[in-house]
């Protein structure tokens, strides 16, 4: 069985309906997926209800606070209950600022003469909920710059005219004790860049790594499974697929837990 545990759908940030993730995971010959949106568990019901022949396992990707201001660490959690009440406070504070910040960005860009309206943006990143994709989506919709991802860069990145620093974020300390409060299985996602805080962030109560991503080269494939080893962690993997938010193509097949690390990711599961 294959499995791709880090996907995201239209109520995040990808350009993909879960009509379109499901059909895209049958092409790839996946079995069991996990929708990971960016702070929202929102999109989950609507691919359960037409995926009845995959496994779907309920999951959410939390952006935290890294070591430096311009950093994130990512933390994924599967199996947390959408429904408590603690996560949910925290979700919905995090939802609030990043509204705030995309009110600021557009000022900001429209002081410096780009013709961009904020009810536009709304209705780009509905159903889900709005980040600085959508915004830089929309500059490239509206001739600003031949793809999104030079958008982000040219208007919105750090230094540029659109750039507005954010509102803190949880810790990652704190993202993982609540999605443990909310039963879940907190994961350090993409670790590559930041392998240096897989220590502190096992002692706070971290149960996997992500070890499989289009990102992770073998060489650091290698390391993350012996740290798994190590600190006795779950190994996951995924495509982080968002659409054609940021790629020609969604991602979906590109990286995934193969027969093996399915069965050892179920296993553990068990056996927990
Ligand atoms: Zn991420
Ligand atoms: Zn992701």
């Amino acid at each position: 069985m294959k499995s791709d545990l880090h996907i995201h759908t239209i109520y995040s940030d990808s350009t993909l309906t879960p009509f379109e993730v499901v059909s895209c995971v049958k092409n790839a010959g996946i079995s069991c997926i996990s929708i990971t949106d960016h702070e929202t568990m929102e999109g989950i019901p609507f691919v359960q209800a037409i995926a009845s022949d995959l496994v779907v396992i309920p999951g959410i990707e939390i952006g935290c606070e890294g070591g430096k201001k311009s950093e994130e660490v990512h933390i994924l959690g599967y199996f947390v209950d959408p429904e408590n009440s603690k996560l949910k406070e925290m979700l919905s504070f995090i939802h609030e600022a990043r509204e705030k910040r995309v009110e600021l960005i557009v000022k900001k860009l429209i002081s410096s003469g780009i013709k961009i309206e904020l009810d536009e943006i709304r209705k780009s990143a509905s159903p889900g909920t709005i980040g600085r994709l959508h915004i830089a989506s929309l500059l490239h919709k509206q001739g600003f710059g031949s793809d999104v991802l030079f958008c982000f860069q040219r208007y919105l990145s750090f230094g540029s005219i659109g750039w507005v620093e954010r509102e803190s974020l949880p810790t990652p300390d704190l993202a993982i004790y609540l999605i443990k409060t909310a039963g879940g299985i907190p994961v350090f996602a993409h670790p590559y860049q930041m392998i240096n805080l897989i220590p502190q962030l096992v002692k706070a109560g971290l149960m996997g790594i992500e070890v499989f991503h289009p990102k992770i080269t073998k060489e650091t494939q290698r390391f993350l499974i012996q740290k798994a080893g190590q600190y006795n962690l779950f190994i996951t993997g995924g495509s982080d697929c968002h659409g054609k938010m940021k790629e020609e193509e969604p991602g979906i097949g590109k990286s995934f837990l193969d027969d093996e690390y399915s069965a050892k990711f179920f296993w553990k599961l068990e056996n927990m």
